[in-house]
């Protein structure tokens, strides 16, 4: 095909032959790797392995193949001619294909096995108290990542390189300054906190929870949040998880402790907000690069939104406490809204990022951005970590380290060759703060939603303003568009200080 003289229509109709085959090699992996965490046989490992990396093999060879770059580029130059979203799916492809391309494929394949061999090393590391044999993969990790950045982007500081390939736009003065302002919220309230010591009662949440029943409680809990029950399947995992293959196919699952039935709705009230992300996503996208959230920090925004603004909020205390009356009569035929509401806003400082609180949460992902903050600045080495992470600790949560499994050890990120990842946590939520402070301008009433139990008015803004864009546009375009300003962190402030400050009566 002569690209310079094909007719747009003609580039167009390539395009979506592509995309197309994109989509169905993406809809096998997915559905491989939910079937992998859901139901496979132990022994299934090894094939699963083997299918999915020649499906990805398959993915790449199509990304980057010529005919993709013809396209694209044409397509392109006459991008003036084409509808917006047409002019967004190309902008989209050409950064995925920059993505894949730039690094030669010989040391994408080195760092490949570089990660393999981490993981497992982190393994026994992390069950051994042995930072020590891990270290070595850390900084080896930090050196090629440096490397790669510089290859994607000479210009830039290599970790603003990896923070923006997990949240475009965002870099070091962004979240620097972001992180400032949240510490400065978080870290004295924590204090008073901690000395007033006069934490809530969680007698309530206290017991057995049969795990069969839990489960049923899982899908009405799915339906309350809004679900299209249709376009879900709902599933159990050892860590809860979401992924699907369009807005018509989208998989959560959730994890049930059998001394913790509260775990449960909170997970999947998170877990839901990721789903009905997916769901609310253009279906005109389905077959094309647009599907699918556009950034983790967007996607964060909408699970925590559910979990915590709307989950643990006062208002909806009501409604998650009438669904766990329904399941579990016995146990909470006592027990008032209130006890409820406090029972599960409880902050307190820990070790564990992933159990931590929804105050002390933001602490925990600083404290990691801190550090690889300054192991790609070359002020520290993976031998330092244990240290830094110790004065941390201490000085932010008031916490001692006892030793580096629940220390630096305690998370997979870095040794699956994740650095700047962890701010996108802490991020959700701010975004989602602001979320509310908007809604709230633009005239919904947000508390009486949530005390009525029916989120529709929250879900249908969030779908208008958020989810139906899909990766069209970016998160900074999201957030101004729909709030109406650039994102600040002062919402996000103003909640916490306002909800712990009544709870703890400070
Ligand atoms: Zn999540």
């Amino acid at each position: 095909m002569n690209y310079k003289e094909a007719t747009t229509e003609e580039l167009l109709a390539v395009l979506d032959g592509l995309e197309t085959k994109l989509f169905a090699l993406g809809y096998a992996s997915n559905q491989i790797g939910f079937a992998g965490e859901t139901q496979d046989p132990a022994n299934a490992a090894r094939d699963r392995g083997e299918a999915s990396a020649t499906l990805h093999l398959l993915s790449q060879n199509i990304l980057c193949s010529d005919e993709m770059y013809a396209t694209i580029m044409e397509l392109n130059e006459r991008r003036e001619e084409l509808p917006e979203w047409r002019q967004d799916q190309v902008r989209v492809l050409i950064r995925d294909w920059e993505e894949t391309n730039v690094i030669p494929a010989e040391e994408n394949a080195d760092m490949t096995r570089l990660i393999v061999e981490a993981n497992d090393v982190w393994h026994s590391a992390k069950v051994e108290n042995d930072w020590d044999s891990f270290a070595p993969y850390v900084d080896k990790m930090v050196s090629k990542l440096i490397h790669f950045a510089k290859l994607k982007d000479p210009e830039k500081d290599p970790y603003d390189v990896w923070l923006g390939v997990y949240e475009q736009g965002a870099n070091m003065e962004f979240y620097d300054k972001f992180f400032e302002e949240i510490k400065a919220t978080i870290v004295p309230l924590l204090a008073k906190i901690v000395q007033k010591g006069n934490h809530p009662d969680t007698t309530c949440l206290q017991g057995t929870f049969d795990k069969d029943i839990q489960y049923k409680m899982t899908r009405e809990v799915a339906e309350m949040e809004g679900l299209n029950m249709d376009a879900l399947v709902i599933e159990q995992s050892l860590h809860p998880f979401t992924n699907s293959t369009s807005s018509n196919h989208v998989f959560i699952t959730t994890s049930l402790l059998e001394n913790d039935m509260a775990s449960n709705i909170y997970s999947t009230l998170h877990e839901g907000g990721h789903a009905m992300y997916e769901q609310g996503i253009n279906p005109m996208f389905n077959y094309t690069s647009l599907r699918g959230g556009t950034s983790l920090g967007i996607h964060e925004s909408v699970s925590r939104f559910f979990e915590n603004l709307v989950g643990r909020s006062r208002e909806y205390a009501d409604t998650a406490l009438a669904v766990s009356k329904k399941y579990f009569p016995e146990q909470f035929k006592d027990t008032t809204a209130d006890e409820w509401y406090l029972a599960n806003n409880v902050a307190m400082p820990s070790l564990i990022r992933v159990e931590a609180d929804e105050l002390t949460y933001s602490l925990h992902v600083i404290i990691r951005y801190e550090v690889e903050r300054a192991l790609f600045a070359g002020e520290i080495t993976a031998k330092d970590i244990p240290s830094v992470w110790a004065k941390k600790y201490h000085d932010y949560l008031g916490v001692e380290v006892p030793n580096d499994t629940e220390g630096c050890l305690q998370d997979t990120h870095w040794s699956g060759g994740s650095f700047g990842y962890f701010p996108t946590y802490a991020l959700g939520s701010a975004y989602g703060a602001q979320y509310i402070a908007a809604m709230e301008r633009q005239g919904i009433d947000t508390k009486a939603a949530m005390a009525s139990g029916d989120l529709t008015p929250l879900s249908n803004w969030l779908s208008e303003n958020i989810f139906q864009y899909g990766r069209s546009k970016d998160p900074s375009w999201l957030i101004e568009h729909a709030c109406g300003e650039p994102f600040s962190a002062h919402y996000f402030c103003d909640y916490l200080t306002q909800k712990f400050s009544a709870i703890y009566d400070l």
